[in-house]
């Protein structure tokens, strides 16, 4: 049906050598809709990215892509199917050029080059020399010329100025108009509560509250942290 999310996961339980880390979390994406994943450090909000990527199994629960269920899939089959992660820390190749990055994505890189400057500037150099801004934009720019069917980005603002970040949430914000569905997640919610449709708020490996944005005051975002909610 026209409302059936893009993305789901249903119910997943999922952790590291015998700890538990999540305890049931039931999280959708729909097209076009950007979800904001918050939560205090330490909540699971990497782990969830983790599991949704395929860089880590379910204990139990489901992971859906277009009600398809691919929760046994690998990471790589998953990123065929349109699933991309950008990893907190960035997900570039620090040692490999950023042409030799952007054509492990595209065959032909100058489409990024055209809308990011500042990324053809430095075209020769190696990734691992960029600042993390513009590791974030090199790590993102495929995502503009091959739009994903969903895209998660883990503290995608995480440590970079105040410009880059403008420019990260203008990629975020093309990319919805393009229908992908996007969750982002932030331990900070300022810039993210600017842009999510809907916000949903982890605590202790579970979602504790989901719902729409207009729905979110200050105190529901000091409920969910402190755990009152
Ligand atoms: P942060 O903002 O710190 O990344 P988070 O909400 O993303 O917080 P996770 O990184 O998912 O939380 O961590 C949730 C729990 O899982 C924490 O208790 C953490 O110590 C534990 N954890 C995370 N990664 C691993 C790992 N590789 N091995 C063992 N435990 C881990």
């Amino acid at each position: 049906e026209a409302d059936a999310p893009i993305f789901r996961l249903e119910n997943v339980v999922a952790g590291y050598a015998g700890t538990t880390v999540l305890r049931g979390v039931d999280l959708e994406a729909h097209e076009g809709e950007v979800v904001a994943l918050l939560g205090a450090n330490g909540a699971g909000k990497s782990t969830t990215c983790a599991v949704a990527a395929g860089d880590l199994p379910v204990t139990a629960g489901r992971v859906l892509l277009n009600g398809m269920d691919v929760t046994r899939w690998p990471a790589h089959r998953r990123v065929g199917q349109g699933v991309l992660l950008a990893p907190e820390g960035r997900g570039v190749f620090p040692g490999l050029t950023v042409e030799e990055n952007l054509r492990t994505w595209l065959t032909d890189p100058e489409a990024v080059y055209e809308r990011m400057p500042q990324l053809a500037a430095r075209r020769t150099l190696a990734a691992g020399a960029l600042s993390g801004g513009e590791q974030q934009l090199l790590t993102l720019a495929p995502a503009l010329v091959r739009p994903p069917a969903v895209l998660i980005a883990d503290e995608p603002s995480l440590g970079l100025a105040p410009l880059i970040v403008q420019q990260v949430f203008d990629i975020f914000a093309e990319l919805r108009e393009r229908g992908v569905a996007l969750v982002l997640v932030e331990e900070k919610a300022t810039e993210v509560l600017a842009v999510a449709d809907r916000v949903a708020f982890m605590r202790l490996g579970r979602i504790i509250w989901t719902g729409p944005r207009s729905e979110v005051d200050g105190d529901r975002l000091t409920a969910a942290y402190l755990g009152v909610s």
